[in-house]
């Protein structure tokens, strides 16, 4: 536990372009932050030594990059709570119980939607729930123009579609920047992960978007799945009818709703003959392979398209 008295400096883990969006959102609160530091391999290293082997990369890396920011400076630690069906709603307890038995000096909060307002008032009393509604409110806008409007389908290139787990789609750390590597081989890339449509679904503000897709992935599933697995099931259909030339599925080894959709995905695929490239990452990941791997795909559905 930190002292009362303490300054609170803020961090949270880094998730690719959307970091600077957050840090900014958290400074406009009136709060102290850290900026996440950069995830390296000293970062998976780290989180690979401390977690249990068969936990999902993601938590490896949050655990690895919350150990550098403590060592940084950082006292009062950030972690998003699903409150959904993986193991991504435990995060917060194993990052809890793990630092402190490395013996860090730290305050974890774990923020939801039902519990962001009441913690933004305890960091900073001074701010009416007005004020942290407008902070929230330009926090938004400033997530969409990040991620800007969806891509267009080109004819003339090759159209790429992303699905997979949240984190692996949205930290180039951890997928090698796969999208960089996919735009230079000359493909256009659709990544369907968004967190505006993660928060949206969260909320339930989403209902009418992409609908009878919905509709058709709940005919695969025997119930709730958690993760991503129920939007990459709707959203492969999606691009499969929008005519995409090839699909990427991202997943950390071991994850399980992603483990879970593998059979539903192959099935679309093969029914709309689309090539199927899945990826799985983990902290043996080989740059190498990954690089050759990506190339083979995209030269293959050059020559298709041809
Ligand atoms: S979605 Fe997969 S990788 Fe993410 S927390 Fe859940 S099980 Fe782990």
């Amino acid at each position: 536990m930190i002292r009362s008295m303490e300054k609170k400096v803020f961090c949270f883990p880094r998730i690719g372009k959307y970091t600077p969006v957050f840090c900014d959102l958290l400074e406009s609160l009136g709060l102290t932050v850290l900026p996440p530091p950069p995830i390296t391999e000293q970062t998976a290293k780290l989180g690979v030594r401390h977690s249990a082997d068969m936990m999902c990369y993601p938590f490896k890396i949050t655990l690895g990059n919350f150990i550098e920011a403590i060592e940084a400076g950082a006292n009062s630690l950030i972690m998003f709570d699903s409150r959904g069906r993986c193991r991504l709603r435990h995060y917060w307890v194993l990052h809890d119980l793990t630092l402190r038995r490395l013996g860090y000096k730290f305050q974890l909060y774990h923020v939801n939607f039902a519990n962001i307002l009441r913690l933004i008032k305890t960091f900073n009393p001074h701010l009416s729930y007005a004020a942290i509604v407008k902070s929230l409110g330009r926090g938004w806008a400033e997530l969409k123009k990040v991620e800007g409007p969806w891509p267009e389908l080109e004819r003339r290139r090759v159209n790429i579609g992303l699905v997979g787990e949240i984190f692996t789609c949205l930290e180039p750390a951890i997928n090698l920047d796969i999208e960089k590597r996919l735009k230079e081989l000359g493909a256009n890339v659709f990544n369907t992960v968004r967190i505006s449509d993660f928060v949206k679904a969260c909320l339930r503000l989403e209902a009418g978007e992409k609908r009878i897709y919905k509709r058709r992935a709940k005919t695969y599933l025997n119930g709730k799945l958690g993760g991503h697995g129920f939007e990459n099931i709707y959203n492969t259909m999606y691009l499969a009818d929008r005519g995409i030339d090839g699909l990427i599925h991202l997943l950390p080894l071991s994850c399980m709703p992603e483990t879970t959709v593998e059979p539903i995905l192959d099935k679309i695929c093969l029914e709309h003959n689309i090539p199927l490239l899945r990826l799985p990452i983990d902290e043996t990941r080989s740059e190498m392979n990954f690089e050759t791997r990506l190339e083979t795909f995209v030269d293959l559905i050059k020559r298709r398209k041809k």
